[in-house]
């Protein structure tokens, strides 16, 4: 399983290149595109996926019978990186840098001095309008190089970098100016003036690796559950369900965009999946009631250094199972009815959880689950893995986890839920 999932991050530099290799994951299932801007016809017993901006996805299965609601996951797939500027080279004398700026909060130590790749989207002109086409360079092309410790003896204290100086990545000599474009260009196998604009990024190309129970590789928040949902999804038996499959773009962002979680994408596409099923707003809405939502981002497991960061009576360790997250303000989903319908999957399933909450003088993170509720109100439960050093270009996490995952998320899609009362459900 943590070969695939390595696989999986390798093939995935970018969101743009991560819903590509869903999609064609579900094109091997047999699953059939549909286009936001065309007329969907729905057939029972078939499954569908349809993409917004390229860089969300949503995939669903039409059961052959009538229905209970939408059981469904949500993951993302962006992760901190450095943004390419669309005038990209800073080139002087003896240099050419990129000019970027951050997406997202990284931790900017871990991108120095390691090799590092370019990915992402660029469009190109045709004959009536414009055309996209994914780039990844694969192979390192370029480092963000520290400042030796003899020029700054402040380099082991409390070090701040600055993201217009000290992280500007070198790509070139000096006689290599205007070499950054014909790169894209040949990468792209495309003409460079040809090239209208571009979403390009700089990433850690180093393959993950299994160690002594453990596994380290870059993007595990959130490809790791992005990867293991949509294993889960593939694999799960029928149910009188209509398993839904969401990721989403720019949760490291805030996830307000267009494609974001805070999008109409999710709530539009349940709508349509109704709408063609010849369902009233009224059967839909009582659909909704009867549906769940696992809201999928890893978790903060405790640090071997630093165990004083946790909250002692919600400490999480890898390998020790699936965590269900909590949080008064509610940044996290899970209550007392979510989490107690998540406990009972896992239970049944055989795979063990923990219960998080961040210590009450540290804000902590937020992700996607909250901010999808305020489109599509539904029951919803955050959970994640366990890892170390989120947010590094390099982060470590569980070597047995994300098979726990899967199974769990398996045996969530082949449950039905039905409400008897205002948060009393049976579930099957
Ligand atoms: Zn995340």
């Amino acid at each position: 399983m943590n070969k695939k999932l390595f696989d999986f991050i390798e093939k995935s530099p970018t969101p743009f290149h991560a819903v590509a290799n869903v999609c064609e994951s579900l094109e091997e299932k047999g699953y059939l595109e549909l286009c936001e801007s065309g007329k969907w016809d729905l057939e029972k017993g078939k499954g569908y996926y349809v993409t917004r901006n390229g860089s969300s996805v949503i995939a669903f299965r039409i059961p052959e019978g009538d229905f209970s609601g939408f059981m469904m996951t949500a993951s993302h797939c962006d992760s901190p990186c450095f943004k390419i500027k669309e005038n990209a080279e800073l080139a002087e004398k003896y240099y050419v840098r990129l000019s970027t700026e951050k997406y997202g909060g990284m931790l900017c130590s871990t991108w120095l001095d390691r090799p590092l790749a370019v990915a992402g989207r660029i469009t190109v002109r045709t004959e009536k309008g414009i055309s996209v086409r994914l780039v990844d360079t694969k192979k390192p092309c370029t480092v963000i190089p520290n400042v030796a410790i003899h020029m700054n003896r402040n380099a082991n204290d409390n070090m701040s970098y600055n993201p217009a100086v000290d992280m500007l990545p070198l790509f070139a000599e000096g006689e290599g100016k205007g070499s950054f474009r014909k790169l894209i260009a040949e990468t792209a196998g495309c003409e460079e003036k040809d090239i209208l604009t571009t979403d390009l990024v700089v990433y850690n190309p180093q393959r993950g690796t299994e160690w002594n129970g453990f596994i380290s590789a870059p993007r595990l928040d959130d490809l790791q559950c992005a990867f293991g949902a949509l294993e889960a999804f593939i694999t799960a038996k029928k149910a009188e369900n209509l398993p839904v499959y969401c990721l989403f773009d720019n949760e490291e962002v805030g996830s307000q965009t267009k494609q974001g979680a805070a999008s109409t994408f999710l709530a539009a596409v349940i709508e349509r999946i109704s709408e063609g099923l010849g369902l009233s707003s009224g059967e839909h809405y009582a659909k909704v009631a009867n549906s769940f939502l696992l809201s999928c981002d890893n978790a903060h497991a405790v640090h071997p250094n630093h165990p004083e960061y946790q909250d002692r009576n919600h400490a999480v360790y890898m390998n020790k199972g699936i965590v269900i997250k909590y949080n008064a303000n509610q940044r996290y989903t899970s209550d007392a009815v979510s989490a107690a319908i998540f406990g009972l999957v896992c239970e049944e399933a055989g795979v063990p959880f923990q219960r998080y909450a961040n210590r009450a003088d540290m804000p902590g993170g937020s992700t996607l689950g909250n901010i999808a509720n305020t489109q599509v109100s539904l029951n919803t439960v955050d959970i994640g893995l366990p890892q170390l050093a989120m947010h590094s270009s390099y982060e470590t996490a569980g070597a047995k986890d994300t098979e726990y995952y899967v199974k769990a998320l398996a045996c969530f899609y082949g449950k039905t839920l039905s409400m008897e009362n205002d948060g009393e459900y049976r579930f099957i």
